[in-house]
């Protein structure tokens, strides 16, 4: 048995507006990452069997590596679709909002959702979930939007509904946003939802291939320069810093996702607690931070980059050069010195 982590009211109300809607648009965050497909594709799984009429639409395009997501090739990408999008959404019953917080996460989808007359239910695990959604289930502690959508199909009394594909989905989630279970990853709960999983029939090996080891090879040489060239090491403040312009990313013949994780690879360092990665966008600086500990990698991003997300995974955004960003984020890093174990 797992514990009733959602709570009982949360329970009853989604499952009165689900009886209540047939047409059903759920929705992710911009720039989606395993566990934003992985939980909309579960919840989409689990309305279908259930014989609603679901459609997940993300802003923006998700990366390659997460094509092989059963009913991956029937997610709307808003900047591709938007007419038809917006008539999906005007049109919707109910939407669900899945792993953010706050409307601007969706970019350009933010106006359309909000402004629509469905009933929003947001779940989500991010700290201080923005007060737009009738229904909200936000559970910060738990490591995955994918696992509170087990957690929600289970408490509706609907283990029975979820397929394999459902559970394929549920599995991606909760393996990208923890590592690959590396980190935020002790919940003892994660280890008995998976072990479900597996009964139904998922090969958890294999989707830890598809998603870490089917890269490109200009992604590897990417990574190779990254580490070679870009990467600065800050010891007195257990820091790295790893930037790419995008005439760089260019001649890496850059693809959507190919610099998922590399924030992540100077943490393996000794004496690195804190990592970050910028990288030059079209119009912006994307920028990822990771932390090991009690370092607070959410307050860097939302102190400095106008971002947010986790104690130790979160992102932000800078509207200055590559260079002012850099510059910005090096003059600031003895401010946190204090918060290095
Ligand atoms: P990533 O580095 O993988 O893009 O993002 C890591 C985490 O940081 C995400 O799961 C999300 O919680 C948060 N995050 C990323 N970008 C932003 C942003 O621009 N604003 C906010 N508030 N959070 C972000
Ligand atoms: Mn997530």
């Amino acid at each position: 048995m797992i514990s009733k982590i959602i709570a009982e009211e949360l329970i009853t109300k989604v499952k009165k507006e689900i009886d209540k809607a047939e047409k059903i648009v759920i929705v992710a965050h911009v720039g989606p990452d395993g566990d934003a497909m992985g939980s909309t594709l579960a919840l989409w799984h689990y309305l279908m069997t259930i014989e609603k009429e679901p459609v997940v639409i993300v802003p923006t395009p998700f990366p390659n590596f997460l094509n092989w997501m059963p009913g991956a090739e029937c997610v709307l990408v808003y900047e591709n679709y938007k007419e038809r999008s917006d008539e999906l959404i005007n049109s919707a019953e109910l939407i669900f909002t899945l792993d953010f917080n706050t409307p601007s996460r969706m970019a350009k989808m933010a106006d359309a959702v909000i402004n629509a007359s469905a009933p929003k239910i947001l779940v989500d695990h991010h700290l201080h979930p923005a007060d737009f959604a009738k229904v909200a289930i936000s559970y910060p502690e738990i490591s995955s939007t994918s696992e509170l959508i087990f957690r929600l199909i289970c408490r509706m009394g609907d283990f029975s509904k979820i397929n394999l594909a459902c559970a394929e989905c549920i599995y991606t989630g909760m393996m990208t946003d923890t590592g690959g279970f590396t980190y935020n990853s002790n919940g003892q709960e994660i280890y008995i939802i998976i072990a479900e999983l597996i009964k139904l029939g998922i090969d958890k090996d294999d989707i830890y291939r598809k998603v870490f080891n089917t890269y490109s090879e200009d992604r590897l040489r990417l990574m190779g320069f990254c580490l070679f060239h870009k990467m600065k090491v800050f010891p007195e403040y257990k820091t790295a810093l790893i930037t790419v312009t995008g005439k760089e990313l260019y001649q890496f013949n850059f693809q959507n996702g190919d610099a998922e994780g590399f924030v992540n690879i100077p943490l393996s360092i000794s004496g690195v607690d804190f990592s970050v990665f910028m990288r030059e966008d079209t119009d912006k600086i994307k920028i990822s931070l990771r932390s090991q500990g009690t370092f607070p990698a959410n307050k860097v991003a939302a102190d400095l980059f106008n971002g947010g997300g986790h104690l130790n995974a979160a992102g932000g955004e800078s509207y200055s050069t590559l260079a002012e960003t850099i510059k910005k984020f090096e003059d600031a890093l003895p401010d946190y010195k204090d918060f290095l174990e």
